[in-house]
């Protein structure tokens, strides 16, 4: 069946072409697609003859809400989608002064094996389509009412080890046609993949990089973060610098703060030592407990982030939204995944 939902505008209408049918059809459907129609029946301006042909030949494949967790302290909502394949993933919305934003998940688990997220416990079971990231991005729209602002890749999965989907998803929700968010709108994280650091590079789109730094020093990150053994701090620092000459654009660092792992002042120090040569900014995480791993929350954030200050780096601290609510990190798939299991 086509995936017609993961198609650009463009790539609709030639699909449409070589089955007869004028450019404005592509439109239309493409206009239905993104006011999240369930069923060709909804498309009512198509004739009846040509919705039947898109039965035979397409799926649509919107997700289902499997679970949907309301804050009861700052309106954030968590859902828990369930995919046409019965595997599930989860999306964050969150509400600032700014806007509202929508944290979206690239892939069913994940293969990066850090050591602190729930995300990577059971592993990476498939990348998702560009169609079920953006439906996401839209459901959550339509389901809460609230319009989305904002779009961060922060969700379960590493962005750039489902490349080619993520530029297919940010080209669709780009597209004044489709969600038509800017691309200054939308953050996309990573744990450093160097080499997609690179090519991401090439593409010099406005979006924010976030790049999961977690240690400054190889020992610390290599323990906490499988995918530094073979890359090492230094080579992921010069890909940024890199990254940073051909964009221009502020990389900003996510450093979840350990309890004796990565919050000394050497480290911070250090930390501060390895970016220098670009703008950086530091957002400092405080560590979300995860039960089935042993690291504990640091008790150090504001004497970290003193010090980094002291190094006359950028440095914020995140927020935590939806603290009632398990709203981060793969933990609600991984509650209904140990409650199906027994
Ligand atoms: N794979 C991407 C994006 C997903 S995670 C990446 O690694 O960047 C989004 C952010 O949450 C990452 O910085 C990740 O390291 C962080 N994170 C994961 N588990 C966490 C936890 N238990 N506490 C705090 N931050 C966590």
């Amino acid at each position: 069946m086509e995936d017609i939902k993961s198609m650009t505008l463009e790539e609709l209408t030639a699909w449409l072409k070589e089955r007869g049918e004028p450019a404005f059809r592509a439109k239309q459907i493409f206009r239905w697609l993104y006011r999240g129609v369930r069923s060709f029946d909804e498309m009512t301006d198509l004739s009846k003859a040509l919705r039947e042909k898109l039965k035979e030949t397409c799926a649509l494949t919107p997700p289902q809400v499997a679970r949907k967790q309301v804050s009861a302290q700052d309106g954030t909502i968590k859902y828990l989608w369930e995919l046409a394949d019965g595997n599930c993933v989860e999306s964050v919305l969150m509400r600032y002064q700014h806007g509202n934003t929508v944290c979206i998940s690239c892939q069913v688990g994940c293969r990066m094996g850090c050591a602190f997220c729930a995300s990577t416990l059971a592993g990476k079971v498939r990348d998702l389509t560009p169609a079920e990231m953006v439906d996401q991005v839209l459901f959550t729209q339509l389901d809460s009412g609230a319009e989305v602002s904002n779009i961060v890749l922060m969700g379960i999965g590493e962005p750039l080890d489902n490349f080619d989907t993520v530029m297919k998803f940010l080209a669709l929700v780009n597209s004044p046609e489709g969600l038509n968010i800017g691309m200054r709108h939308i953050s996309l994280s990573t744990c450093g993949l160097v080499e997609q650091i690179d090519k991401l590079a090439q593409y010099r789109l406005q979006l924010t990089l976030s790049v999961s730094l977690h240690a400054p020093d190889d020992e610390t990150r290599s323990k906490i973060m499988p995918v530094n053994r073979g890359i090492g701090v230094e080579r992921l620092m010069e890909s940024c610098r890199r990254y940073f000459q051909t964009t221009g654009r502020r990389i900003s660092y996510e450093y979840a703060m350990i309890d004796g792992v990565n919050d000394a002042d050497w480290q911070a120090d250090l930390l501060a030592r390895r970016l220098r040569g670009a703008p950086a900014h530091v957002n400092l995480i405080p560590l979300n407990e995860v039960e089935e791993s042993p690291l504990r929350p640091s008790r150090r954030v504001a004497a970290f982030q003193r010090r980094l200050e002291g190094h006359g780096i950028t440095v914020t601290v995140r927020r935590k939204l939806g603290g009632d609510i398990d709203a981060s990190c793969g933990q609600l798939r991984r509650k209904a995944m140990k409650s199906e299991n027994g």
